[in-house]
């Protein structure tokens, strides 16, 4: 099935092969009727067509390993081949934070090119200059300043929208002084935060900011990579209002068939304004998967009523970043 995102919410999907599945556009007065007779005559259960809307990818990098020694033209992976994966995808907006800032800014100046395809580009700050930050910069006071300075220079697409993502391997460096800095300075400047951090290190977070988590805007990338159960999730959530889940590498999310595991379900009804969807091309192997990546999120989303899919799927990032 096509994944554009000019198509609406369509008819639903036989799981049935043969000439139902060989019928050229899912939109025929034939195959709603093929539809229906496949239902009436209990061939077998129906599941739901994909999700075709638009997609908010909110956890992206163009690492220099991507674009090689010179941005957005050097490497495997240039501006032109990652930006048509993006639009064969429906992807409308994205999260771009690269290592080094470099990556973003690449994403953020081409900005006819990103206008022809179609894609937005929120530009983040990273915290990371080289992979040696990754386990310091919670403790550098130089990492603050470079923050300080990227925010003042701002990029051709916008000011900066947020900080990250960044790392916590331990959730003790949550205390660390820059961490805590940041924090409070994310939430003085509505910046919304990416962190990749456990569970206690969001609690942590939360509680250097000025408000105690109560206004500060976080997206939890992977929203648990270790596993964090269900409902300390869902604690989490009702207890910080700016807390939203990526749902990159979630273990656990995806059940049968490609379709949500049913306490995610649950969970996504529960709170349908809190989650996102995001590629995390953090290697390079993860750009020939773009497209796959986006398909698996097409195929869950479109279990979930057709507003929700809309929403985890590309309205709770707009509203985040106020886009359109
Ligand atoms: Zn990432």
């Amino acid at each position: 099935m096509s994944h554009l995102p000019t198509m609406g919410s369509g008819p639903r999907e036989p799981v049935l092969g043969g000439p139902l599945n060989r019928l050229r556009t899912p939109w025929s007065p034939l195959r709603r009727v093929c539809v229906t007779l496949a239902c009436v005559m209990g061939l077998g259960a129906v599941q739901a067509a994909d999700y075709s809307g638009p997609l908010f990818d909110a956890h992206l990098h163009y690492n220099t390993e991507a674009w090689g020694s010179v941005p957005g033209a050097g490497g495997p992976y240039p501006l032109p081949d990652v930006l048509g994966r993006m639009q064969r995808s429906g992807v409308k907006a994205i999260v771009a934070n690269s290592r080094p800032n470099e990556g973003t800014r690449a994403l953020a100046e081409a900005t006819d090119a990103t206008a022809r395809a179609g894609v937005t580009v929120v530009p983040l700050v990273r915290l990371y200059r080289d992979r040696q930050d990754y386990h310091q910069w919670f403790g550098d006071e130089s990492i603050y300043r470079m923050v300080l300075d990227e925010l003042a220079r701002g990029t051709p697409a916008g000011p900066y929208r947020g900080l990250g993502e960044f790392h916590l391997y331990e959730s003790r460096h949550a205390k660390g002084p820059v961490a805590q800095k940041l924090m409070a300075l994310a939430e003085e400047r509505d910046l919304v935060v990416l962190a990749h951090v456990d569970d206690a290190a969001i609690d942590l977070l939360m509680a250097a900011t000025p408000s105690k988590g109560q206004r500060l805007k976080l997206i939890w990338a992977h929203t648990g990579i270790g596993g964090t159960p269900v409902p300390r999730v869902a604690e989490l959530l009702a207890r910080y209002p700016g807390l939203m889940g990526e749902l990159s590498y979630r273990p656990g999310l995806v059940c049968e068939g490609g379709l949500l595991c049913p306490e995610w379900r649950a969970l996504m009804l529960r709170f349908p304004d809190r989650f996102l969807v995001g590629s995390d091309t953090w290697t390079n192997s993860r750009w020939p998967q773009y497209e796959d990546l986006m398909r698996a999120y097409r195929t869950w989303l479109g279990d979930l009523p057709a507003p929700v899919a809309r929403q985890i799927g590309w309205g709770n990032g707009a509203r985040l970043f106020g886009l359109p």
